[in-house]
């Protein structure tokens, strides 16, 4: 038995009267497109898709959901790779989609305000003429309002940080309709309780994001990228340690395990069948980005590096990039009829290669084929794991459970930044044991009713 209402007739008629005719639908063609997101979950039908194009709208449907105890799933743009944005109760689907214009650009500030359904690739182009980027990158053309939701965060975290570091304000619509302002455009901040940071992350559970003001910073003048490989993965990571150590502000430092290298090279790359790591150095002047670049290669022949190369040129770090943002769709051609499920757990990097050596032989051990390849500078990694039928999926789903308890175990996380959604709520307690109890208390004073996103990051 649901404790929620459904939608009818009469909320149908209030919800236009809202956000108007056409911004409100009951196709199943709509229902289905925002049915499930990007990763593995089954699909849930919501009853209606409402796209809100004002914060009041937004904060006007929040109140009607409210007083009539149906569910509201926001919704960017289903990039999601957890099912946190599926709308598990049906309900309300609340697209923020529509609101993607930027307000304002403060160049002289390093700042800009948006509405939250602009796509940060979209955001970036838009800036370019100032000089200036938003750094935080998940590859796909996710929403800032998502990104934010899940403090996504990707390659460039280890230079320039998540999600989470490069927001200073919010605009939020709560549960009950009020509208509230969190945090100031100061760099600076020491005042009150930080509900900028209790948002970010929350995936929609305590509130829905109408309006961020962004940390921006310049458009790098010269990068370079670099592949090297090693023997093995110790060796590899002992490179990661020792590059960060040496002071070089290195702004990517990815992992690709052997088992991923041939659908990188498949997307573009020509790898050597090696444990891996790829990065990106940013700087302001030739000869800086020329000294670097010199470092970093006298590390990885000290650390016994047994290919390596380097370039400045734009085109080829491109391609490089692109191999990498692909090799999940690579992955999934690689595998027809078979659903991919990606995993995300994070441990202190001196644990990381203790993790992929754990992860390496459950996999063995339970007979499935597992791809693995992470962001080694923040010490997240990701493992890929196909199935095609109940059997595999039975499997990969113990592979799943063990390392996320593993890398929990080591002193890390569940999750590095995909989210908690629906896949990893079953891990809260064994993370957080009675703070858990304190994010109930938030959850029920924020949202009494729970008709936020239910079914997502607390479990049930
Ligand atoms: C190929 C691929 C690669 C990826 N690589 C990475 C990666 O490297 N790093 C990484 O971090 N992620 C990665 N992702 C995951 C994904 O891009 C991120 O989780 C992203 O934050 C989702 O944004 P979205 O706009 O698609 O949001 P959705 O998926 O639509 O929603 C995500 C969550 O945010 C909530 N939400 C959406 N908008 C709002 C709002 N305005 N207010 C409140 N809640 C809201 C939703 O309810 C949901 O809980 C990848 C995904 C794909 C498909």
């Amino acid at each position: 038995m649901t404790r929620f209402h459904p939608v009818t007739p009469q909320v149908i008629d209030d919800l236009k009267n809202i956000v108007g005719a056409d911004n409100i639908s009951t196709a199943q063609a709509e229902i289905d497109l925002h049915a499930q997101d990007a990763g593995f979950h089954p699909a849930h039908p919501a009853e209606v898709v409402v796209w809100g194009i004002t914060a009041q709208q937004v904060a006007d449907v929040l109140k009607l959901a409210n007083t009539h105890c149906i569910p509201v799933t926001p919704w960017g743009v289903g990039t999601g790779l957890e099912g946190n944005s599926i709308p598990l109760y049906g309900g309300i689907l609340l697209s923020l989609e529509r609101m993607n214009t930027i307000i304002e650009v403060y160049p002289d500030d390093f700042q800009v305000t948006v509405q939250p359904g602009i796509g940060h690739k979209d955001l970036n182009e838009k800036l370019a003429r100032y000089g200036l980027f938003f750094p935080p990158d998940p590859g796909a053309n996710a929403t800032i309002g998502g990104m934010l939701a899940n403090n996504a965060a990707g390659i460039r975290t280890v230079k320039y940080g998540a999600s989470k570091d490069n927001v200073l304000k919010m605009q939020v619509a709560l549960a009950d309709g009020r509208l509230i302002h969190t945090g100031s455009r100061s760099i600076k901040q020491a005042a009150g309780y930080n509900l900028v940071q209790l948002f970010v992350g929350s995936e929609g559970t305590l509130g829905v994001i109408t309006e961020a003001t962004l940390k921006l910073v310049p458009v790098p003048q010269f990068m370079s990228a670099i592949i090297a490989s090693f023997p093995t993965v110790e060796l590899a990571i002992d490179t990661v340690v020792a590059v960060r150590g040496s002071g070089i502000d290195v702004a990517a430092l990815e992992f690709i395990d052997v088992t991923n290298t041939k659908a990188m090279n498949e997307a573009g790359t020509d790898i050597a069948p090696y444990p891996t790591l790829l990065m990106e150095i940013h700087a302001a002047h030739e000869e800086t980005l020329a000294a670097d670049m010199a470092l970093v290669r006298q590390i990885c022949e000290e650390t016994g590096a047994v290919s390596f190369r380097a370039t400045a040129n734009n085109a080829e770090r491109k391609v490089l990039w692109n191999a990498r943002h692909h090799a999940y769709e690579t992955l999934q051609r690689n595998h027809p009829g078979q659903k991919i499920f990606i995993m995300d757990v994070a441990v202190p990097i001196s644990a990381y290669p203790e993790l992929i050596a754990f992860s390496r032989q459950t996999i063995e051990d339970y007979g499935v084929i597992g791809y693995m390849k992470g962001h080694a500078g923040d010490g997240n990694i990701h493992v890929e794991l196909p199935f095609g039928d109940e059997t595999t999926f039975a499997k990969v789903k113990q592979v799943n459970s063990a390392i996320v308890h593993q890398a929990i175990a080591m002193g890390g996380t569940s999750t590095g930044e995909h989210g908690v959604g629906i896949g990893k709520a079953a891990y809260m307690a064994q993370e957080h044991g009675e703070a858990l109890d304190v994010m109930r208390d938030i959850k029920h004073l924020l949202d009494p009713n729970g008709i936020l996103n239910p079914g997502k990051v607390l479990p049930e």
